[in-house]
């Protein structure tokens, strides 16, 4: 296999053309995409939405951009894909199914789909639509999203489960939904929602049907490792269930209860632990069963991670397991702990969100700009007189940088460097000097790091060399907007240009977005092997504009987004992908106005036009502005407030 030359890429050198091979390698489009995306042969990345199963509809990305470019439409923009979400709840029942049939279980399998993973209505309407012959159904975490799922035409074997805590308005809402003949759960989660249940139930008039969290001793694996395990902040505890399935018996309703329920955290990295936790609650369902609760349903919640660096590790943005391994677990597990314990095998229920969604929206943002270290710096005049001793001598170790001798040449233009800063501090050196110096020392780091990229052992001290070095592309986006995630638990998402995959990259570079905060960037990308400090990009060219593409952000990005800076929602469009290189834009949506993100933080804008022509014909009438320069000012700032908050050119 031929690999991807980085002396090479760090030389310019333009070369032939890159193959199937290094591409996969600079940016591991084949180990996280599913077969979803792929590197076509003119260099675009293209969507598959169907996978591999129907590789003729297939579309470049890049194409859907010039498409939307030309409508007018700005980046950036999400692209969705509904037909990726289908494929994926298919994907997920196949699994399911292929496990049923294969260990002969003796039930069906039927998930739910907690929409708190992304409640957008082109993620739910796609889901429920394409679940309805799998009986799949949802899961609402409050009164709002409860007021959602009632609102969706579920099949009535389709779930409507009811997590989180709940007050009376919530209990009566899920109840009323009973009475509409959907088949809504209501899960406890403390043990004193049982009495309220019960109480609102005899009110409305309604047999409810009960689910009951049980607090697992079990734990997942990742960053959420702490959502189980007995601290848990969710359940009931094994004392707190015998005593909730005492009262049933004692009031009459224990028919009312059908679900045990278990989440131990999303993207649960390693399958071992799923298989503990699903052992567990098997045995809870079945001893609670022995003790006559006529129990049906066994919901192993959610956590069915995505691989999201494809690295198939136990690493927090990866998974050691795919669909199939997953659902054959599940199914495996309870069956034999069903087995064991003389039960019959119950509903299976999983609760998947990100499995589900991740995969359907990619995030394409422009770069806009490019700044770093090793970009030319402007020519500097040479000072007159005689130059510094320190820029003499870092001209010096310039001239000389070998294998042999570059880490001394290192150490020493490092050392001068900090020299340079106590004397400017003190003010024996000038602005133009430390501009040299700084100058002068960012060509040795440079040349060092050419020298050791030839190297095959470099030590520990030089690994910084390509962050140092790295270039920053300016890309339009807020990372607090678009992946928040990102930002605030480090969460990894591949990113890879959409274009010109097969030119070999010339530049390292890390990524900072438009806001004013200095959190706001992505220094750490996808890797098989680790994490990389620098993504490998092509030299801007003028021309020809830049996209990026963020991958696999269609889980819980959209609904954490936060306005900072008040860059609002941005402008989506959904695409159905229908041959080879044809596809349809189904629906576009603008995203957030100035003007709406004003009024979400409590602004009437009326008020704010009104203030603005107040001050305008004060400025008239001290002539600093013209009638004409008014009307002009005051049109922009009206058409500003209609704008897109990202930039446009
Ligand atoms: N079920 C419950 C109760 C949850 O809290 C969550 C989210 O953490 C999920 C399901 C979805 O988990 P995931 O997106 O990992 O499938």
């Amino acid at each position: 296999m031929s690999t991807y030359n980085p002396a090479a890429a760090a030389a310019g050198v333009a070369g032939s053309k890159l193959s199937a091979a290094e591409i996969a390698e600079l940016y591991g489009i084949p180990f996280w995409s599913c077969g979803y995306f792929k590197a076509g042969p003119e260099g675009h990345l293209r969507v598959s939405p169907y996978g591999e199963e129907s590789s003729e509809l297939s579309v470049s990305l890049r194409s859907c951009l010039d498409e939307l470019v030309r409508q007018g439409e700005s980046l950036p923009v999400i692209l969705r894909f509904p037909q990726v979400l289908e494929h994926r709840l298919r994907s997920l029942n196949a699994a399911f199914s292929e496990a049923i049939r294969k260990f002969g279980y003796e039930s069906h399998y039927q998930g739910v789909y907690p929409i708190k993973v992304n409640q957008r209505r082109v993620v739910l309407e796609s889901l429920a639509v394409a679940g309805e012959p799998y009986r799949t159904g949802l899961e609402a975490g409050s009164k709002a999203e409860l007021a959602l799922c009632l609102a969706q035409e579920l099949g009535p074997e389709a779930l409507l489960c009811c997590n989180g805590f709940k007050d009376d308005d919530f209990i009566g809402l899920a109840l009323w939904g009973r009475k509409l003949g959907k088949n809504v759960v209501l899960t406890l989660e403390k043990f004193g929602e049982l009495h309220r249940v019960l109480q609102i139930a005899r009110e409305v008039g309604v047999e409810p049907a009960l689910g009951i969290r049980f607090k697992l001793h079990a734990r997942g694996s990742g960053k959420w490792e702490d959502s189980g395990g007995d601290a848990a902040k969710f359940g009931l505890d094994a004392a707190q269930i015998l005593s909730a399935v005492e009262h049933l018996r004692e009031v009459g309703k224990l028919d009312a209860l059908q679900m045990i329920h278990c989440h131990v955290g999303s993207q649960i990295t390693n399958i071992r632990k799923i298989k503990t936790a699903v052992r567990e609650i098997s045995r809870v369902y079945t001893d609670l069963v022995r003790m006559g609760a006529p129990l049906r349903y066994l919901n192993v919640g959610g956590g069915l991670a995505v691989d999201y660096d494809g690295s198939r590790t136990t690493f927090y943005a990866s998974a050691n397991y795919g669909l199939q391994e997953y659902a054959d677990d599940v199914v495996y597990t309870a069956m034999e702990v069903c087995k064991e314990a003389g039960v019959a095998h119950p509903v299976l229920v999983t609760e998947s969100g990100r499995a589900l969604t991740a995969h359907h929206a990619v995030i394409v943002l422009s770069v806009v700009d490019s700044m770093g270290p090793t970009k030319r710096a402007p020519e500097l005049h040479a000072s007159r007189g005689k130059p510094h001793a320190l820029i003499t001598e870092l001209e010096d170790l310039l001239k000389g940088v070998t294998v042999k001798n570059y880490a001394e040449v290192f150490h020493d233009s490092v050392s001068h460097k900090e020299t340079m800063h106590n004397l400017f501090d003190l003010g024996y050196l000038s602005l133009a000097e430390r501009a040299r110096v700084e100058n002068l020392f960012n060509r040795i780091t440079e040349r060092v790091a050419r020298v050791i990229r030839g190297l095959e052992y470099v030590p520990e001290e030089f690994e910084v060399l390509p962050r140092l070095l790295a270039d920053k592309y300016v890309c339009n986006f807020s990372l607090f907007q678009s992946l928040p995630d990102h930002w605030a638990i480090q969460a990894l998402f591949p990113v890879a240009p959409l274009s010109r995959l097969n030119q070999t990259p010339s530049r390292q570079a890390t990524l900072v977005d438009i806001s004013c905060d200095s959190d706001g960037k992505i220094t750490k990308f996808t890797d098989l092997r680790d994490v990389r400090a620098t993504l490998p990009l092509h030299e801007l060219r003028d021309e020809d504009p830049y996209y990026l593409g963020v991958f696999l952000t269609g889980a819980y990005q959209d609904v954490l987004a936060n306005s900072h800076n008040l860059f609002g929602r941005v402008n989506e469009a959904h695409i159905r992908v229908t041959g080879t290189d044809k596809f349809c834009i189904e629906h576009f949506e603008k995203g957030q106005q100035a003007r709406e993100l004003l009024h979400n933080m409590g602004y009437e804008v009326r008020q704010l036009q009104r203030s603005i022509r107040r001050q305008t014909r004060r400025a008239l009438s001290r002539r600093a502005v013209s009638d004409e320069q008014a009307r002009t000012f005051q049109k922009r700032y009206d058409n500003e407030l209609l704008g897109y908050t990202y930039l446009e050119d």
